[in-house]
């Protein structure tokens, strides 16, 4: 009797039906496997499609992405939990499978030359691959789930992410977990119940790591972590961060909470070392170190990686409590308008009072508010106190200044940001065609089905859009002509080279004569001279902002300032 077909599902991702139809009728009447196979033609329905179908594997015509053409295929691999991706495309040549494969793609077909056999093969190969790969991720659960695995099968794995590491020239760190007082809790608990414990811990460590890495128990109370391919030290410390804050979680069990601690000895390649054994020693001899401090505590082997992720989770720390504690402020800068020369609207940009540090710029903070997600909410936060001074304005007489705040690509991405923005101004109550908010190009770039509903949506409300730092991005403005922008910032590191390199002039009268001519006013940001004024009132620039003008201040020094501007207006006027 022939053995049963194996069944695989196919998601396939095409623009054209009569392609998925072609697709269709390669994978007909093979009797090793049958294929069932979803059509979907559009990257907007990507989504859903993937949460709501269950598959195998993604047969993906390049031609269909949104975003970008890598940017896609890394949505498709985190989305779909890193199904096989076989490309198709018009494209022949190796550089093209290798491009692909390196970034993730199981395999490259041109349809040029598709046949049904090297089609099947490509989705056969890659199924396989799934399947034992699946095997080895259960057989590890598993291991965790029931004890110990055998030190030599650790040494092992440590040794295979090694040679993976050096050959795709990554790093990778290698985490000792132990647990602090373990002996004490099997006294205390027992056996049975100390075993439990470390199932929960362990599933709760699990969940606080990416998937692409590993965790071992490799004694009673210990535990290894293999964090592969990872890019900076922001990385481990964001791993380590969440690390820490599962540990601090009490255990619930059979009724009663159990507190855990631990100490993490991080040990990198290729600084630590490249060998496994040297590796491990030195995790071990970090996580010694890391037993001095009472509490959960890490150690990194090299002093200086320790220093550096230790001030990251420090800001972040510090960070969180800033919010709570009012340390954050706006800080305001004019803009004004070059025909009227008054003073048309305000950048809202944020300072941090440090209580030692002191002030705070933006750009050495919002970097680690991005990474710990809490810009979100401190974005909110700017938002609430932009919208409140927006109130104050009209009331001290300057009713008609617009407000510009600064949208960061995490909060643009937060599932309920137009909802929250929508509760933030209807609180507020205040003439929403006042509110501003600046996007970079990346943020819109990177999903533009998104940005389009997202600014729709606001934009209906009321709210304009302004295209910051724009000129650094890769994006033309044609492409983003159907987004509801009204404003375009040209980034001040034109304006600064203006008088330095005739190129800069080029550009910047390209893009005021495009804005133009796509109805968008223009902005030239980091105006510091006359000549570089000069030079913008002549291209019709509409609006600056500057150190010529002003510096970002604070509110009551720009109640000031509006009132000293006025005050000329008015003598000139006269
Ligand atoms: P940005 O939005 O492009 O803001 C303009 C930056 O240029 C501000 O820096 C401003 O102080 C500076 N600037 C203005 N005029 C001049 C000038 O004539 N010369 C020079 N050299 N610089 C000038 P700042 O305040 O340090 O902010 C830096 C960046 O931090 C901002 O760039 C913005 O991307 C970000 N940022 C500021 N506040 C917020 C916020 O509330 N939320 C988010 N997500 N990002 C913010
Ligand atoms: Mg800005
Ligand atoms: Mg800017």
């Amino acid at each position: 009797m022939e053995p049963a077909a194996t069944h695989i599902r196919l998601l396939v991702l095409t623009p054209e039906h009569c392609d998925f139809l072609w697709y269709q009728a390669l994978l007909k009447g093979q009797s090793e496997f049958s294929a069932d196979l979803t059509w979907c033609p559009d990257a907007t329905d990507c989504e859903d499609l993937i949460s709501n179908t269950q598959f195998d594997l993604i047969l993906w015509d390049v031609a269909l992405f949104g975003g970008t053409e890598l940017a896609f295929l890394q949505y498709l691999q985190v989305a779909s939990d890193d199904r096989p991706i076989i490309a198709l495309g018009a494209e022949t040549g190796a550089h093209r499978l290798l491009f692909l494969k390196r970034n993730g793609a199981a395999d490259y077909l041109p349809k040029g030359t598709l046949d049904a056999h090297g089609l099947w093969r490509a989705i056969g190969c890659a199924w396989y691959r799934r399947q034992l790969q699946e095997s080895n991720q259960g057989q590890l659960g598993r291991e965790v789930a029931s004890g110990f695995i055998n030190r030599d099968l650790f040494f092992d794995r440590l040794e295979q992410a090694l040679l993976r590491a050096s050959r795709g020239r990554y790093r990778l760190a290698l985490l000792d977990l132990n647990l602090n007082d373990f002996r004490m809790v099997n006294e205390t608990l027992g056996y049975h119940m100390a075993d439990q414990l470390i199932l929960k811990l362990a599933e709760r460590l699990r969940q606080a790591l990416r998937r692409t890495d590993s965790l071992m128990r490799v004694g009673g109370d210990e535990f290894a972590i293999i964090i592969e391919r990872f890019e900076d030290s922001v990385d481990v410390a964001r791993i380590i961060r969440n690390l820490v804050s599962v540990l601090a979680d009490p255990i619930l069990l059979e009724g009663r909470s159990v507190a855990v601690t631990a100490s993490i000895g991080v040990a990198t390649y290729p600084e630590a070392s490249d060998s496994a054994e040297v590796l491990m020693r030195r995790a071990n001899r970090a996580m010694f170190e890391a037993k001095r401090d009472t509490g959960t505590s890490y150690r990194f082997y090299n002093q200086q990686l320790h220093s550096s992720v230790g001030h990251q989770l420090q800001l972040e720390a510090d960070l969180r409590s800033a919010l709570r504690a009012g340390e954050l402020e706006l800080y305001y800068q004019p803009r004004i308008d070059l025909i009227s020369d008054e003073v048309r609207g305000v950048e809202c940009l944020l300072r941090w009072n440090h209580p030692k540090r002191g002030l705070i710029p933006p750009d050495e903070f919002i970097p680690a508010a991005e990474r710990s997600g809490l810009i979100v909410p401190i974005g909110y936060w700017v938002i609430e106190q932009a919208c409140a001074r927006l109130r104050e304005a009209h009331q001290q007489g300057y009713p008609g200044l617009v407000f510009a705040v600064n949208l960061s690509f995490r909060q643009f991405h937060d599932r309920k940001m137009t909802e929250t923005i929508f509760r933030i101004i209807y609180n507020a109550n205040i003439d929403t065609s006042l509110l501003e908010l600046e996007l970079t190009e990346s943020a819109m770039m990177h999903d533009p089905d998104y940005a389009q509903r997202c600014l729709r949506e606001l934009n209906q409300l009321g709210i304009s859009f302004a295209l910051d730092d724009f000129g650094t991005g890769f994006s033309s403005l044609s492409n983003l002509q159907h987004l509801p922008i009204s404003l375009v910032k040209i980034d001040k590191s034109f304006v600064q080279e203006l008088g330095q390199s005739g190129d800069a002039e080029h550009i910047i009268r390209a893009i005021i004569s495009l804005a133009h001519s796509l109805h968008m006013s223009v902005v030239a940001e980091g105006v510091e001279t006359e000549s570089q004024l000069e030079f913008l009132r002549e291209q019709h620039c509409d609006e600056v902002q500057g150190y010529h003008f002003a510096r970002p201040m604070p509110w009551q020094h720009l109640l000031d300032f509006l009132a000293e501007r006025n005050r000329q207006l008015t003598c000139m006027q006269q």
